[in-house]
């Protein structure tokens, strides 16, 4: 059995737990076998890391350099872009068009912190006395970066880009389910000319290799993304620990239609908000709210375009919606679409796994709608990071504010309306890191980006992403 290995300090090692079974979603047929860590081969990582960030070389290394090596680290993926695509769709199943997507934006995450890198500034502040009074920004050392399977080529590319620019050493801890997009980064930080041991890739469990690194007492800051459940166990431990964290995870996002708007381009958002990635994405806009004088009529519209979709293979053309990322997690999918029958729910399209028989040995399922639950029923509260909308009507802003408002999660919410105070009055009151208004979606790595309440703590992305896997330190320098 050939078993690919993982990376730490600039070596390719098997590991010693029980290898990972990489299995294609949308066919069922075996990638291959990738390593898996041990605590021991996690210590092994940490400890490569810690030297690595500790080397002059590194560490001395001015902004403007770093920026040299990530802005080559973007060029790799962009020419190593189809194989990055192809590898992701193999993994997770998602479509083709949308890895492709992907890929570019991994370089582009590459690109704006090497930016970073040549323009961000240290302070100084005013003087209270007879001295200079400086802050600086350091960086923390070995940060531990854990990432989900959903979108690997984007959600690792903004960890690492980040924390290295930063000026730290990584040890990152991709998904069971995707373990190999990020050993491909591993390779391309090699290529690129990174030192040894600046980028470490520990494939593996999360209970084993993501557990030990958490524990890790050489790591000193934890950058997650993954479900609501495993943030609140890392989140634990690192308060224990006294580690910050970064944790962006679930979400429950409101996808909000007014009458008043224009009805034809949120048809087009709504469907795609929930729908593309198969709803695999923590901002999928899963909760439909409708205004009640046009719910029978724009929701007849939403369904009839539902039925519509071409459930396909992730690499034909045609495809609008692909597999669901593992035969686990349909099951997963079905139980919720099942308590929403047990609970009185309508399933007005889908509800089922494709007839084709083309799609029979892929973890398929059909986009899915229901309706008739009050905001209060299970699928309308948890997350199902799957493709299954929930549609609920409303009744004036007060009814539609405690609806949205009114689930753990904050990450996500769609606005549509032409008044524009109307929309800035909604959009104050939504409890949600990003609200979009008149589109859905829209993602731009020049943008904090993060969760109120359950969807997580902290922001990344954006001109201060950077200071996320930074300290800030005053120097007081003497000119008494
Ligand atoms: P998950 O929480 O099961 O796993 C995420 C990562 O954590 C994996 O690498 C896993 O191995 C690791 N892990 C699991 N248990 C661990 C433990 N005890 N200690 C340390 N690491 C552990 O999530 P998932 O199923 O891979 O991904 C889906 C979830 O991710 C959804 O909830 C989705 O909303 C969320 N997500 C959030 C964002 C965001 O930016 N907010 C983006 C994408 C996905």
């Amino acid at each position: 059995m050939s078993i690919q290995p993982f990376l730490i300090g600039g070596e390719w090692i098997k590991g010693n737990a029980v290898p990972i079974e990489s299995i294609n979603p949308a066919t069922g047929e075996l990638n291959g076998y990738v390593g898996s860590a041990s605590a021991a081969d996690v210590d092994h990582a940490v400890t490569n890391a810690l030297q690595a960030q500790r080397q002059p070389s590194w560490c001395n290394m001015l902004p403007h350099e770093r920026a040299r090596l990530l802005y080559r680290v973007a060029e790799l993926i962009i020419e190593r872009g189809p194989q990055l695509s192809a590898q992701q769709m193999r993994e997770n199943g998602k479509l083709l068009s949308e890895c492709s997507f992907q890929a570019a934006a991994a370089a582009g995450a590459f690109r704006y912190f090497a930016g970073i890198c040549e323009t961000m500034v240290s302070e100084v502040a005013p003087s209270r006395g007879q001295y200079l009074s400086t802050v600086v920004y350091e960086p923390f050392g070995v940060v531990a970066a854990i990432t989900p399977w959903n979108s690997p080529l984007t959600l690792e590319a903004q960890k690492v880009a980040a924390a290295v620019a930063a000026g730290n050493a990584v040890v990152l801890k991709p998904s069971e389910f995707t373990p190999t997009l990020a050993l491909e980064l591993g390779r391309i930080f090699i290529d690129a000319g990174f030192p040894p041991g600046i980028l470490n890739v520990v494939t593996g469990s999360g209970p084993e290799a993501g557990l030990a690194l958490v524990q890790h007492p050489d790591v000193r800051m934890i950058s997650f993304t993954g479900g609501t459940a495993t943030g609140r166990i890392i989140a634990k431990i690192a308060g224990e620990r006294l580690v910050p964290t970064a944790l962006e995870l679930g979400g429950k996002s409101p996808h909000i239609v007014f009458a008043d708007a224009d009805l034809d381009a949120a048809l087009d958002a709504v469907v795609m908000g929930i729908f593309s990635s198969s709803g695999q994405s923590c901002i999928a806009g899963s909760r439909l709210f409708i205004e009640r004088s046009i719910y029978d009529e724009f929701l007849g519209r939403v369904v009839e375009r539902t039925r519509a979709l071409r459930v396909g293979p992730p690499d034909a053309p045609q495809s609008q919606v692909a597999s669901l990322s593992s035969f686990i997690h349909r099951e997963r999918v079905e139980r919720y679409v099942a308590s929403a029958l047990k609970e009185g729910g309508q399933i007005l399209v889908g509800g089922k796994r494709p007839d084709a028989p083309e799609l029979e040995k892929g973890a398929y399922y059909e986009p899915t709608i229901i309706a008739g639950l009050p905001s209060s029923a299970t699928v309308c509260q948890e997350e199902i990071f799957g493709p299954v909308l929930c549609v609920l009507p409303f009744d004036g802003e007060a009814d539609l504010i405690e609806q949205a408002n009114g689930t753990v999660y904050g990450l996500g919410c769609g606005i549509w309306t032409e008044s524009f105070k109307k929309a800035w009055r909604v959009g104050r009151a939504i409890e949600s890191g990003t609200v979009w208004i008149n589109t859905y979606k829209a993602l731009s790595v020049a943008t904090p980006f993060g969760g109120f309440k359950d969807s997580g703590i902290g922001r990344e992305k954006g001109f201060y992403g950077i200071r996320v896997y930074q300290e800030a330190k005053t120097i007081y320098l003497g000119l008494g």
